[in-house]
C-alpha cells in the first residue's frame, strides 16, 4: 500500500475552497484539483467549488482502475460531471473548470498527469524533477499581467486589473495555441502532460496547486529541495503554513506582487510502496539539477532548442503515413504523433526555444 499525506486550505476562510485533494492509498492514487473561476457569466448555476467537488471523486474512481490510462480516467470523469448538469451552458467558454494533477502507482511504475496550474515534484533517488504546464502562464497578456501586478492588493484598481487579465486569458482557454483545463469537454484530456517513472526510483511524488507552489515560483522563498524536505519531514500542512507566513509578512503585495493576498492551496504527497527503507521522514535531499517538462502542440517543422546551449532537443516532420514524426535528440526512436497532439520536452534549465 502506498503512503499518502495531504492538506488543503482556502485562501480566504470566508470563501469556498476551490482547490480539492484526496488520495486512495489502497489503489495508489493521489489527485489535486485547482478550480478555475472566471469574472464573467459562466452559464452554470453550480459554481467552481461544486465542479471540483464532483470532478474529484469521479476522478478518484476512474483512476483507480489500473487498466485505464490517466488521460482516459480524466476524460471519463469530465464526462461524468457534464452529465450532472445538462441544463447548464456547458459550451460557455467560462463554464467551471479545473487544473488537474494525478499520481498513481501501478506495479513498479508511477504514472503522472499534469494539466494547467498544478505542479508535480518528484523526489527521485538521484534528483528532484519538477513538472509544470507552462502553457497556462504563456496565455497571459503581458501588459495586462503587469497592470494587475502593479496595482496595490486590496484596492478596487487591483481587482479591476486582475479581472481584465482573467477575462482576456479566457479567450485562450481550451483552444489550440492557448492552454487547456478540465471543464465539460473530454477531449482536453489528450492535451495533458503525462509520463511515468519507475516507482522504485521515487521517494515521493508531491502534487500541489499554485497556491502552494507560489512559495518557490512567485515568492522565491524556498527551493524545490526545501519543499521536498518540508513535505516529507513535516507534512503538506506545514508547507501551506510556510506559504501563509510569507504572505502574512507582505499583506499589501509590495514585496511579492500577486493576484490575491492568499490563494486556495492543496498539497498531496504520495510515497510509493516497496521503496528503500532508508527514505525516512527526516530525509533531506541534496542539491540536484532541476528539470522541467514543457508542452508543445506538434506541427511539422517545429524545432525545439535548449535556450542555454542552442542544442537541438526535438524536431517534428511529416511522416510517410501523413502523421507527425517527432525526433528527439537524446531519446532513441522517433515517436509518431497526431497533428496538434501534445508532446512534452524535458530539458535542463529554462524553457527551451521553439522555432
Ligand atoms: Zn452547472
Amino acid at each position: 500500500m502506498t503512503t499518502t499525506a495531504m492538506a488543503t486550505r482556502p485562501g480566504n476562510p470566508d470563501r469556498d475552497n476551490e482547490d480539492w485533494t484526496d488520495s486512495d492509498p489502497d489503489n495508489g492514487v493521489a489527485v489535486v484539483l485547482d478550480g478555475v473561476s472566471a469574472p464573467v457569466d459562466t452559464g452554470c448555476e453550480h459554481g467552481v467549488a461544486w465542479y471540483v467537488n464532483q470532478l474529484g471523486p469521479a476522478l478518484m474512481q476512474s483512476a483507480a482502475d489500473p487498466g485505464t490510462s490517466l488521460a482516459t480516467a480524466l476524460a471519463d470523469a469530465i464526462d461524468h460531471v457534464a452529465d450532472l448538469h445538462p441544463g447548464c451552458q456547458l459550451d460557455n467558454p467560462a463554464t467551471p473548470a479545473a487544473a488537474v494533477g494525478i499520481a498513481r502507482q501501478r506495479g513498479n511504475w508511477l504514472d503522472w498527469l499534469v494539466l494547467a496550474d498544478i505542479t508535480l515534484v518528484l523526489h527521485r533517488t538521484d534528483r528532484v524533477d519538477v513538472v509544470s504546464d507552462h502553457r497556462v502562464d504563456h496565455a497571459l497578456d503581458p501588459n495586462l499581467l503587469n497592470a494587475a501586478l502593479a496595482a496595490t492588493l486590496g484596492t478596487d484598481e487591483h481587482a479591476a486589473a486582475v479581472a481584465d487579465m482573467a477575462s482576456d486569458q479566457l479567450k485562450r482557454r481550451n483552444v489550440h495555441g492557448g492552454y487547456w483545463v478540465a471543464s465539460s469537454d473530454r477531449t482536453v484530456a489528450r492535451y495533458a502532460l503525462t509520463g511515468r517513472v519507475r516507482a522504485d526510483q521515487v521517494h515521493s511524488a508531491t502534487l500541489m496547486s499554485d497556491g502552494a507552489s507560489c512559495l518557490v515560483n512567485t515568492y522565491n522563498a524556498a527551493t524545490w529541495d526545501d519543499v521536498v524536505t518540508i513535505v516529507e519531514r513535516d507534512g503538506p500542512d506545514a508547507l501551506i503554513n510556510h506559504v501563509r507566513d510569507v504572505e502574512a509578512a507582505d499583506p499589501d503585495g509590495t514585496r511579492w506582487p500577486r493576484f490575491k493576498p492568499s490563494d486556495d492551496a492543496a498539497v498531496n504527497c504520495l510515497r510509493p510502496h516497496d521503496t528503500e527503507d532508508d527514505v525516512t521522514s527526516d530525509c533531506i535531499p541534496t542539491p540536484r539539477t532541476h528539470w522541467k517538462a514543457f508542452a508543445y502542440e506538434i506541427e511539422p517543422g517545429i524545432r525545439v532548442r535548449s535556450r542555454g546551449s542552442d542544442r537541438l532537443v526535438a524536431s517534428a516532420a511529416t511522416s510517410d503515413d501523413g502523421n507527425i514524426e517527432v525526433l528527439f535528440a537524446d531519446d532513441g526512436p522517433p515517436r509518431v504523433l497526431r497533428r496538434n497532439q501534445m508532446v512534452s520536452v524535458v530539458v535542463d534549465g529554462g524553457a527551451p526555444n521553439r522555432d
